[in-house]
């Protein structure tokens, strides 16, 4: 259902304690400017949070980003409360700046986890505001044959702090036959650089088989080819985000045309848990191990 954002399923994954309290979560996007990355967040939240209260209209809101931007929202579907966070990034131009663009990105991660570190030695630590980064998109442009020497650099320093979820900009302008491609290429070039994206956890074996086939499918995505918009288009009279061209609409939302509400599902329903359970256990614990170690020292 369009209405919803889904997240609303997620009490089936967790604790009712945090279901009452509701959930924080971060999503950072990443790259190099002009990808798509503004347009993109607004597509997948922001403009369906605002479908009902009086905005500016989202064309509006995707402007050039300069600094790194943090949205809030607290939102809330059947009961379900979430605290949604956006960090969207200025990103690079040129391998000039694409050092300027990581160092700020990492800085932000290292300073949430500061934060988290410092607030849960302090005496209030029942209500620790999350604001850690739980995962981080990064765009990897369609016109390349692969991952370029810059995009492994910034992965490189990004990878042990955050669960990267590589995805392909702008794949309205690539044939079927291209993405299939470039997706093969840019796993092969991730696996040859020893760059870890997030894994998508075993599936149970008592889970059914359509769940199996779902959680297949979505593994096969990887890395997502994802088509932003911020214009809603008449499709046969039916209201759909999407891209016009001469030959017909790129439809966002449609999962035959991109992989766009895949990425979207996984986010914010099936593997949102998961997203902040592994910041918790890993990223955040191998944080946590540096700063003991230096106090120690
Ligand atoms: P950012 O710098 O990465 O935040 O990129 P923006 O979201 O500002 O978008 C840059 C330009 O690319 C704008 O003109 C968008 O309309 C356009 N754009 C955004 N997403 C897509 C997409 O998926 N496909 C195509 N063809 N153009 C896009
Ligand atoms: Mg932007």
């Amino acid at each position: 259902n369009r209405a919803y954002i889904g997240f609303a399923t997620l009490p089936e994954q967790v604790h009712r304690k945090s279901v009452k309290r509701g959930f924080d979560f971060t999503l950072m996007v990443v790259g190099e400017s002009g990808l798509g990355k503004s347009t993109l967040v607004n597509a997948l939240f922001l403009s369906d949070l605002y479908r009902d209260r009086r905005v500016p209209d989202v064309a509006e809101r995707v402007r050039r980003t300069t600094s790194i931007e943090r949205k809030v929202m607290d939102i809330e579907e059947r009961g379900v409360k979430l605290r949604l966070t956006i960090v969207d990034t200025p990103g690079f131009g040129d391998a000039l700046n694409c050092e300027e663009s990581w160092l700020a990105c990492c800085a932000y991660v290292d300073e949430q986890f500061r934060q988290y570190f410092t607030d849960e030695s302090g005496l209030n630590r029942r209500n620790i505001q999350d604001n850690r980064v739980h995962c981080c998109l990064y765009f990897i442009p369609p016109y390349g044959h692969g991952l370029r020497q810059l995009d492994l650099e910034f992965m490189r320093r990004l990878h042990r702090k955050v669960n990267l979820v590589p995805v392909i900009a702008k794949a309205d302008t690539l044939t079927a036959a291209e993405v299939r491609r470039l997706k093969e290429r840019v796993l092969s070039d991730l696996e040859e650089a020893q760059i870890q994206i997030y894994q998508f956890p075993e599936c149970d074996s008592d889970e059914d088989e359509e769940f199996k086939q779902q959680d297949r499918e979505l593994k096969a995505c990887v890395p997502f080819a994802v088509v932003g918009a911020s214009t809603v288009l008449d499709v046969g009279g039916r209201a759909v985000r999407g891209r016009s061209y001469p030959w017909g609409v790129v439809e966002v939302e449609n999962p035959t045309h991109c992989d766009f509400a895949r990425l979207r599902t996984m986010l914010v329903s099936t593997h949102m848990q998961d997203l902040k359970d592994v910041t918790q256990d890993v990223h955040y614990e191998n944080f946590r191990a540096q700063c003991l170690s230096q106090m120690s020292l």
